[in-house]
């Protein structure tokens, strides 16, 4: 292997160089043609080389592409926090533009405890959180990250703000099934504050469905609302993260509205600049900005390039093609036409698992024994190993952990842009079929039945 100087994320491995993209398509420098169908990391929701966003790019480059946000705000900045105002429900009406996922819930952290601060309860500044989470990578999101394998080298760094097990219904920490359920994973968190002691602790912060630490878990009916009830009851604030579910990718701006809850802060990124520059936002409620606003007067957080008008303007341009293609109207058919072709795949596929998640963010775990629910051995490698046939077949999915100990698992994500036709959803599913297809043989071969 030649030798170069850029750290990629496996310093052993040899990456395709990229050469461009079109639609759900991205082309590597020797022509092949990979189908994205995770959007890179469940980000590109509107595909690749989306030429309204270059031409927003352009004209806003021509304008201005930096100013400090001490100095100056800018229109972009300005029409984007009036449009996420107008497009997340009640009154989430405030943003705060920073550059990643890590700095937006980082963010929310900071101003949840800042709110209870400035009400006069400083005592309040633990963030309380769920095992097989993943909130980022900077010190603080990865205290709130039940992840184990992502924490483990910096555990001495981090607050122990997991404390409460997730809504994994196939592998219910509760044993319990569909029907006997009493969401004993929600009465955890009223068990948790009611010992840790409310008084110390500012919010509850979850993914609506949980992204890479679990492979899509998705809660049952009525998990969020009892969520955001246990919270009201003790005076904690409750933070969505929905840097990977908002935008659109189940089909609403944010995935909270499934389940009829309005959080008091959220989290977005990924989807937010689609790809095409780095933005995300917390995203902050009347009521907790009421007694900032009549206190210190400013949220203690911020990066130079927080509200980056060119940044600004790819955002803007991204949910303006969002709704001149009404692109969430059609997320839930499509999620459910990919996942009934999936589905189909089982009858060949023992090892797949559970298939789960919502629009179009899809998980798929995968089980030696379909029967007692065990999990493969670590190894042989079943995540990493799909995720290299599949890019190999000319498929991009994305690996996520599974399993309750947030490492025993394996799983994969499957998000394709929302701007994926029928035509390209059956060549997805006939490609993750070869890409099975292959893993089975390698798997008998290594004596798994
Ligand atoms: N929260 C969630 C739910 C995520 O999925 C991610 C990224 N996988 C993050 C936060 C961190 O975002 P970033 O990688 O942009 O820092």
């Amino acid at each position: 292997m030649e030798r170069t100087y850029l750290i990629k994320p496996a310093l052993d491995e040899e990456y395709p160089i990229v050469s461009y993209g079109k639609g759900v398509y991205l082309y590597d420098l020797d022509g092949k043609q990979y189908l994205d169908a995770s959007s890179g990391a469940v980000t590109a929701n509107i595909g690749h080389g989306v030429e309204e966003i270059i031409e927003a790019m352009k004209e806003q480059s021509e304008k201005i592409s930096f100013v400090y946000r001490s100095q100056f705000s800018s229109e972009p900045a300005e029409k984007l926090a009036e449009k996420i105002a107008l497009s997340t429900p009640g009154d989430l009406n405030w943003s705060f533009f920073v550059n990643s996922g890590s700095e937006a819930t980082e963010t929310a952290m900071k101003v949840a405890i800042q709110y209870w601060q400035e009400k006069g309860f400083p005592l309040k500044s633990k963030i309380l959180s769920r095992w097989v989470s993943y909130h980022g990578i900077t010190l603080g999101a990865l205290s709130m990250s039940g992840h184990p394998g992502r924490r483990s080298r910096f555990v001495p760094l981090l607050a122990d703000f997991p404390n409460v097990s997730p809504p994994y219904c196939y592998r219910c920490p509760f044993n319990q099934t569909p029907e006997s359920c009493k969401y004993e994973c929600a009465q955890e968190l009223d068990t948790a504050l009611s010992r840790i002691g409310p008084e110390s602790v500012a919010a509850f912060i979850a993914e609506p469905i949980v992204g890479a630490a679990g492979g899509c878990i998705t809660p049952p009916k009525g998990y969020y609302k009892k969520v955001k009830e246990i919270c009201e009851t003790h005076n904690v604030l409750f933070i969505a993260d929905e840097v990977m579910t908002g935008f659109g990718r189940t089909g609403t701006m944010l995935a909270s509205e499934h389940w009829g809850i309005i959080p008091d802060i959220v989290c977005l990124g990924k989807g937010m600049g689609a790809g095409y520059a780095p933005i995300a936002a917390t995203v902050v409620s009347e009521k907790v900005m009421e007694p900032i606003m009549s206190g210190s007067k400013q949220i203690m957080s911020g990066h130079t390039l927080s509200a980056n008008p060119q940044s600004a303007a790819v955002a803007l341009a991204v949910m303006e093609y969002l709704e001149n293609n009404n692109l969430f109207a059609d997320v839930d058919s499509k999620g459910i036409y990919l996942k009934n072709l999936i589905e189909k795949l089982r009858v060949q596929y023992p090892f797949i698992g559970d298939i789960r998640g919502k629009g179009l963010l899809l998980g798929l775990e995968f089980v030696e024994d379909r029967e007692t629910k065990q999990s493969f051995s670590k190894e042989f490698n079943v995540t990493s190993r799909l995720v290299k046939i599949a890019q190999s077949l000319g498929l991009l999915v994305y690996p996520a952990s599974a399993g309750l100990d947030g490492t025993s698992g394996d799983a994969i994500i499957i998000a394709p842009p929302l701007t994926i036709t029928k035509r390209e959803i059956e060549e997805l599913v006939r490609l993750l079929e070869s890409s099975m297809v292959q893993l089975k043989q390698e798997l008998v071969k290594q004596g798994v039945k």
